[in-house]
């Protein structure tokens, strides 16, 4: 498959079907993470660019709605055939601009397909509901309708799978999209706009704009886009909750995290260390479900700490398309920089630095943009390292007496993403599933991203809106519902009725 590139350095956007230079001049660079040379160079859209793509897609949606669902649906299994097909490729391309190990880039596409699975089943998922003779001689049904035009914008640790929330649900329903990419890994939008292409989707129902925050403030004050979801950092989404919604858009925006596990005293110790390794330092701990707290209940942080300790010690951290990484680099100079800042930050607040991952080279990648597992012990609520979201492999451990300790830290934190418990009591497992105030819950699982059928979401601030993402509770934030009442009047109905109809 060719690349959608305008010369082999470019990386544009895609408009009615087709690869579109912009109207811009301003570009940025795209790195490879694991050497840290620039690949390539993305186009960074202008609000011109914004507007010609709203028109396409404007021009495709009475068309696109109009198709029926089951038709809609069948180019839908088309892109998942597609997208089963080509699954490695696009890992590939993940790898090579966000820096995750292969496996993890190709469990990202596997999540992501799961959604165009789900999003398959679109005429089932719009079936309306009907009541016949709500009053002698008349029925009353609901249907849901698409928007019209919705934009999805999106953050860089998951270019495939993120996007995957949103297009397929909101395509499948009849809206036409625009995706707004991280500029930081946008290759992965491109080769999925071609496949659904290639599927059959009509030009104009799916586009790529490529940008920054002139590509983001274009499409919330665009008029013609009825909804926006966005997934980022908090400060971010809330900004585009409270654009968005004063502009009188839908908005769901999902923001940052700061997931913990709590480990009680008769939790498998070995693991529970599995769980919280792979949880902190996969991805480089750039998920929005990493865990980066451990919550150690009584006696667990003696048993547990000198395990984990030489467990992140031994982290196979390369090139992640080395089929042996473990983990990668992270995104961006700048990104190493902050994660590293926060270490410094963890020990001038007192915390005990158990394993430092600073300074951290791969032989032959010197110039990448590596830093190793970080460890700390002793963390405290008080702590900037406890309160911000890193967003790297860092795990900052916290030592509490008892059960309800834990669960009141958990719940006094701002975020309330992800979080997970790791026990072997049903009672306790039971209880701390219905008292904590977080979105998304874990026993035993480490990781609890729901299926693609569940939806996903946060609570407090990880999401601002009401709806979370894909699942049920998609297909309700891309269709709006109507209600219709009908009757057909035979000879003996006559006259204006003046009090309030009830059913006769
Ligand atoms: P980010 O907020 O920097 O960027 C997200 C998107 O917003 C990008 O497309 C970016 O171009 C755009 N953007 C950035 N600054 C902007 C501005 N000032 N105005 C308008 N738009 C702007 O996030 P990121 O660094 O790409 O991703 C990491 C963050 O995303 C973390 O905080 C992580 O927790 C969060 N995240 C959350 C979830 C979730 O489901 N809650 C999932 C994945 C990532």
């Amino acid at each position: 498959m060719t690349t959608p590139y305008t010369n082999s350095t470019d990386v544009i956007h895609f408009v009615s079907g087709e690869p579109y230079v912009g109207t811009g001049t301003r570009s940025q660079a795209v790195f490879n993470p694991a050497t840290g040379a620039v690949a390539r160079q993305v186009r960074l859209g202008t609000t011109e660019d914004v507007d010609a793509t709203v028109a396409s897609a404007l021009a495709a949606f009475p068309k696109w709605s109009d198709t029926p669902p089951i038709r809609r649906a069948r180019v839908m299994l088309k892109f998942l055939e597609l997208m089963n097909q080509h699954k490695d490729e696009l890992a590939a391309i993940i790898t090579a601009e966000h820096g995750k190990v292969l496996s993890d880039a190709a469990g990202e596409v596997s999540r992501g397909i799961d959604i165009i699975e789900f999003a398959c089943g679109i005429p089932q998922l719009l079936k309306g509901d009907f009541t016949d003779q709500v009053s002698t001689g008349m029925d009353n049904w609901t249907l849901r309708q698409p928007l019209g035009v919705v934009a999805g914008i999106t953050p860089f640790n998951f270019p495939c799978m993120v996007p995957c929330w949103m297009f397929p649900v909101a395509i499948a329903a009849g809206n036409c999209f625009i995706l707004k990419p991280s500029e930081r890994d946008p290759s992965a939008s491109l080769f999925m706009a071609r496949l659904l292409k290639q599927a059959g989707l009509p030009d104009g129902v799916f586009n790529v704009v490529q940008g920054d925050k002139t590509v983001v403030d274009a499409l919330l004050h665009h008029d013609d886009v009825k909804a926006i979801s966005f997934v980022g950092s908090t400060p971010i989404a809330n900004y585009i909750y409270e654009t968005g919604a004063r502009l009188g858009k839908r908005v769901q925006a999902l923001g940052g995290a700061k997931n913990h596990m709590v480990v009680m005293p008769d939790a498998d110790i070995d693991q529970a260390v599995d769980g919280l390794i792979g949880a902190a330092y996969g991805s480089a701990g750039e998920r929005c479900m990493a865990i980066s707290v451990a919550v150690l209940v009584g006696d667990v942080a003696d048993k547990i700490m000198p395990k984990l300790e030489a467990r992140a010690r031994e982290l196979i951290i390369k090139n992640g398309m080395e089929p042996d990484a473990e983990m990668g680099p992270v995104v961006t100079g700048q990104a190493l920089e902050r994660i590293e800042n926060y270490v410094a930050l963890g020990v001038e607040e007192g915390a005990k630095l158990v394993v430092d991952g600073r300074n951290y080279k791969v032989p032959g990648h010197e110039q990448g943009f590596f830093t190793g597992g970080t460890l700390f012990d002793n963390v405290t609520p008080d702590m900037r390292i406890y309160q911000e979201e890193i967003f790297g492999p860092v795990l900052s451990c916290v030592r509490v007496d008892d059960f309800a300790q834990a669960v009141k830290l958990v719940n006094n934190h701002e975020f309330g993403n992800g979080v997970a418990c790791y026990t072997r009591d049903g009672q306790i497992a039971r209880e701390f599933a219905r008292r904590i105030e977080v979105g998304m819950v874990g026993i035993n699982v480490p990781i609890p991203v729901p299926m693609a059928w569940h939806g996903f979401g946060g609570w407090k601030r990880s999401l601002f809106g009401d709806m979370h993402a894909y699942g049920e509770e998609g297909v309700r934030f891309y269709t709006r519902q109507k209600s219709v009442m009908q009757r057909w009047p035979n000879d003996t109905a006559r006259g204006a009725e003046f009090a309030m109809p009830t059913a006769k």
